[in-house]
């Protein structure tokens, strides 16, 4: 049918993304690449109220013998922590897991990068699906490998690279999700089409009643396009060396967004990220690389989804450039940014003048 599609991610450990309206109801397919039998559920005082006795329902009925356990943890970005990543762990020594085991990652990124990061380390490496319930998650985090958790320091300090058994998405499961959070997932889904995919920039300006409205067709087919895209990028780069890299289009900025004001409240990543983009677009066009009819157009598109394209009130243009200097990436080749070459063309550039930075 139009709802369901399949991406077939390559490389060194291939899995398989499913995408459609139902999925989690569908134990035949949640228990197809299980080895062993302890499955672990995590997920978030949020979702687990909505989809987890579906999930375990299903998975029940797919394989009697399974011993299932259950694992919530509060839901926001402050719970990516050491102690909760530790409370993974101690739920998989209960329930007695094995090598074979899996865990099932049911919700947003928080909770796959936190279930996924516990899978790579119990026992030096369990099964994880990632059963992704954000649209960002469907687009980005439960694809691609990377698992990591907070630590004071900074975001994602601690982790692993541990590629998914399988990613199931559920497109009917984004209906509960917070308008907010689904126009969040949608400035990664645009950041697709601006580094790789011109044709999909027209195809998501010509769709955006639809994913705004939830359609699960137009859904389902954003995120396997957005999927392909990061699948074959991670494919080709997948410890992030070169190509990767480009996936960070807008995220020099948007990752300054949002530590300078804090992570509690204000934008949130996605939103941070659709700021940056246009920022990035204008740094560009200011470079010379992109057109300011490109930028102006990215920015009527941008708005069309609902996303904003201003640095918030009170955020000052040096603390923001401090910030940038900070980066972990920035650090070894001065301010290093995702320059955009109009739509469906990105590249990394090393030591952009800083003025030009304050000037967007
Ligand atoms: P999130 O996991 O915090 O989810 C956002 C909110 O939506 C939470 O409150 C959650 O409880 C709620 N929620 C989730 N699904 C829901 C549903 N179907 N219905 C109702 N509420 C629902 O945040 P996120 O935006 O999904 O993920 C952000 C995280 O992803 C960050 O920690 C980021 O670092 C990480 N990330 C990782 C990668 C990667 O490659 N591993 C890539 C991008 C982002
Ligand atoms: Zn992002």
């Amino acid at each position: 049918s139009d709802t369901l599609h399949t991406v077939e991610v390559g490389g060194a450990t291939p899995y398989r993304i499913h995408i459609g309206p139902g999925l989690l109801d569908d134990g035949a397919l949640l228990a197809r690449t299980l080895r062993g039998r302890h499955a672990l559920i995590v997920s978030d005082g949020n979702v687990a109220p909505l989809y987890a006795d579906r999930v375990e329902a299903a998975l029940r009925a797919a394989k009697p013998e399974l011993r299932i356990a259950r694992h919530v943890v509060a839901a926001g970005e402050a719970e990516k922590t050491l102690a909760n990543f530790g409370g993974v762990i101690d739920a998989l020594a209960a329930l007695g897991a094995t090598r074979d085991a899996c865990v099932f990652a049911l919700g947003g990124g928080v909770t796959g990068d936190m279930a996924g990061f516990a899978a790579a380390c119990w026992m030096r490496s369990i099964d994880c699906v990632q059963l992704p319930t954000t649209l960002l998650a469907m687009v980005d985090s439960s694809v691609g490998g990377k698992t990591a958790v907070d630590i004071p320091q900074g975001k994602n300090l601690v982790g692993a690279f541990h590629p998914p058994r399988a990613v199931i998405a559920d497109t009917a499961a984004l209906r509960t999700l917070p308008p907010r959070e689904l126009r969040a997932g949608l400035a990664e889904v645009i950041k697709y089409g601006a580094i790789v995919d011109a044709d999909f920039l027209h195809w998501l300006d010509a769709h955006c009643d639809a994913l705004l409205a939830g359609d699960d067709a137009a859904l389902a087919e954003a995120i396997a396009r957005s999927c392909a895209h990061k699948a074959a990028i991670t494919e080709r780069d997948p410890f992030e060396h070169g190509e990767r890299a480009l996936l960070n289009l807008g995220h020099t900025f948007g990752h300054a967004i949002e530590a300078e004001q804090g992570y509690a409240d204000g934008l949130n990543h996605g939103e941070a990220v659709a700021v940056g983009m246009l920022l990035a677009a204008r740094l560009s066009a200011t470079l010379g690389l992109a057109s300011w009819g490109d930028a102006e157009a990215l920015r009527a598109l941008l708005l069309r989804f609902g996303l904003p394209v201003d640095i918030p009130d009170g955020l000052a243009p040096e603390a923001l450039l401090a910030r940038m200097r900070l980066d972990k990436k920035a650090q070894a080749s001065g301010l290093r940014f995702i320059l955009w070459n109009g739509p469906g063309a990105a590249k990394v550039v090393a030591d952009v003048d800083e003025a030009a930075v304050l000037a967007v």
